[in-house]
């Protein structure tokens, strides 16, 4: 899709350090690393966001879960362990509106943040 910056990436008009391709999805370092090791994991498929997902694409999802623990793998994660997150719509914090996944690992990270300040509960 025209003006997306992960289709961009997967047609190599912005580079990036890939970790694995295949026919269907696309893993990379992450430009702005948030743990020692912070993979994106994309399908090559433009899908805007997981609230944009339908019909085959959630067999595409079940495979790019395949894809994460294969690369957490291939990274060295999967004996300490690693967390797979997706960020949805604005609120969830998504600022790249192709759907993705982070694969962090490499320290023990810390609890997951929800809402803070007078939201918090
Ligand atoms: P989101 O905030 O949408 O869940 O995640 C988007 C991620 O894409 C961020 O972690 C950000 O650092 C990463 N990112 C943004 N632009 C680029 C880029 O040009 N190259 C790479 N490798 N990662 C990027
Ligand atoms: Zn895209």
């Amino acid at each position: 899709m025209e003006n997306c910056l992960f289709c961009k990436i997967v047609s190599g008009e912005i580079p990036s350090r890939k970790i694995y391709e295949d026919d269907e999805f696309l893993v990379f370092h992450d430009i702005q690393p948030a743990a020692p090791v912070h993979a994106v994991m994309i399908p090559k498929k433009h899908i805007a966001s997981m609230d944009e997902a339908g019909g085959e694409d959630f067999a595409l999802i079940g495979r790019l879960h395949q894809v994460a623990q294969e690369t957490s793998r291939k990274l060295g994660l999967a004996e300490t362990g690693y967390r797979l997150i997706n960020n949805c719509g604005p609120d969830g914090g998504q600022t790249v509106f192709h759907l993705h996944y982070h694969l962090l690992g490499g320290a023990k990270l810390g609890a997951l943040t929800g809402i803070s300040g007078s939201h918090a509960e």
